[in-house]
């Protein structure tokens, strides 16, 4: 971990300045808006060109802002900055141009982080491949529980615009980023911020493995007070140490073991700080038991850990972390109980849409019936099944890709029986609710825990959540 002064480096004046905001859209219109509102000469560029972008740009053209529907690949003629959607992908020739001309790129985090006031609130961020949502409300509660201003914004559906430029007043903000926002977001210090893990992911838009990695440890750079890292996962570990922090910065790692000193760690149950103590050789701070996290699965724990570093970092109570931590529930579709059916336990983790997610979610349990399948994004299943084999009892697979697990639960655990359901239709969740409750026996959990995207037979994943949860209230009627 190296250290250096940060500077910044803000335009004091957009007063006439030609901007180019690519993508229409929830970062790029209010994006368009307020720099035209700061006086800045805006032009909006788009690929889609289809009746929704016209609307929208017909509204934004009325307030003066020049739209250009169509063509997102070539650079407006003077621009002076580019301000992009998140999720452009760096390979555009938009961004080509803009490099080739010496102009800066910010994607919405950029944007907002430099438009924020001099008193703005800090910024405790969180990334990692999985937990980003949870571990950010988590934090949000344990802070508000400290009696501290704050909201969890970001990739969380919040935009940091508004939440940077609204007329609410914030002590602190919790804020979960994406490695898209990472990657548009050269010059974010914030005060202290987590990695929770790193497992591939994305990797079509980021291009390798190093890139993505390389993305997410930007969530490090100018933290003042402490970087938190996954002392179970070294590549979290290794973005710390690569990362210019503030002078004075820590490493602090989250551990579900005994915490050794500059750690957070679980000790009989409960969940200790080793790192925010005076004399973290000697002394550990008691924060909150194991039953305050809700639900106590060991991913979950490391959620809050992360979160209660954060946290302390900030300089919160013991009292606070458990007091936050008992007043939160995750949102639906992550890891959720829905109902026990015949001494079977069922429950919607629909939210695990890639093998890093259901590999933490099959971890949870010890005996389980396994409800997987979808879209595989360009997944291989052979660690996951490898790991998870030992706690299945059976297992149904849905979805386009779903030959892929079965040919991974062929190779690695050929003995467990599996039911594979070649149906796409909206009946297709209550049959493999059905086949799943005839494999199961009293004290096992069935899992919607698909390691897949479910766009080829739902909407999105809540969508395939609510279905499973339906025909489990189906079956038990
Ligand atoms: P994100 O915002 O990163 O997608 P969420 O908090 O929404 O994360 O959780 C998404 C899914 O990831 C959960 O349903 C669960 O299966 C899994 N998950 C949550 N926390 C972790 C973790 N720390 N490690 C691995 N998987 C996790």
């Amino acid at each position: 971990m190296g250290s250096r002064k940060v500077t910044s480096s803000e335009p004091s004046d957009w007063q006439g300045k030609h901007v180019t905001v690519a993508g229409l859209g929830v970062s790029g219109i209010p994006a368009a808006k307020v720099l035209h509102a700061r006086g800045a000469n805006v032009t909006v560029v788009n690929d889609g060109d289809d009746a929704r972008a016209r609307e929208q740009a017909a509204e934004l053209e009325a307030l003066g802002i020049t739209v250009r529907l169509g063509d997102g690949a070539t650079l407006p003629e003077g621009s002076e900055l580019v301000v992009t959607a998140p999720g452009w992908k760096p390979d555009k020739p938009l961004f080509a141009a803009a490099r080739e001309a010496g102009l800066e790129i910010w994607g919405d985090v950029e944007l907002a982080w430099r438009l924020r006031g001099p008193d703005a609130a800090p910024w405790l961020a969180i990334t990692g491949t999985n937990g980003k949502t949870t571990t950010t409300q988590m934090l949000a509660s344990i802070l508000k529980a400290a009696g501290l201003r704050t909201a969890a914004v970001g990739n969380i559906g919040v935009s940091l615009l508004d939440a940077v430029l609204g007329d609410e007043q914030y002590d602190v903000l919790a804020v979960e980023l994406s490695s898209y926002q990472l990657h548009w977001a050269p010059s974010l210090r914030a005060h202290s911020a987590a990695v929770l893990n790193l497992a591939p992911d994305h990797l079509d838009w980021h291009g390798s493995m190093e890139a993505y990695a390389a993305d997410k440890g930007r969530i490090y750079e100018g933290n003042r007070v402490a970087c938190v890292y996954n002392v179970a996962d070294k590549a979290t570990e290794d973005l710390v140490r690569e990362a210019d922090v503030e002078e004075g910065c820590r490493a602090v790692g989250f551990t579900l073991g005994t915490p050794g000193p500059s750690q957070l760690g679980v000790v009989e149950g409960i969940l200790v700080d080793r790192a925010f103590v005076e004399d973290r050789h000697k002394n550990a701070q008691e924060l909150a038991e194991i039953s305050d996290v809700h639900p106590p699965a060991p991913h979950n724990i490391a959620n809050a850990l992360a979160a209660a570093a954060l946290a302390r970092a900030f300089g919160v109570p013991a009292r606070a972390v458990r007091d936050g931590l008992r007043d939160f529930t995750p949102d639906a579709h992550r890891i959720a109980h829905v109902a026990d059916v015949d001494a079977v336990a069922y429950v919607d983790d629909s939210k695990a849409t890639n093998t890093h997610a259901a590999e933490a979610s099959l971890a949870a349990y010890e005996s389980i019936v396994w409800i997987a399948g979808g879209l595989a994004k360009g997944a291989t299943f052979d660690e996951l099944v490898t790991k998870s084999a030992k706690r299945l009892r059976g297992v149904v697979l849905i979805g386009q890709d779903r030959a892929l697990i079965r040919e991974a639960l062929a190779r690695h655990a050929p003995e467990v029986p599996v039911v594979d359901l070649d149906r796409t239709d909206t009946g297709a969740m209550l049959a493999a609710v059905q086949e799943a409750s005839r494999l199961a026996v009293a004290g096992d959990t069935v899992l919607l825990a698909p390691a897949c995207a479910s766009m080829d037979m739902f909407a999105n994943y809540n969508k395939r959540g609510d279905a499973f949860a339906e025909a489990v209230r189906e079956l038990g009627s």
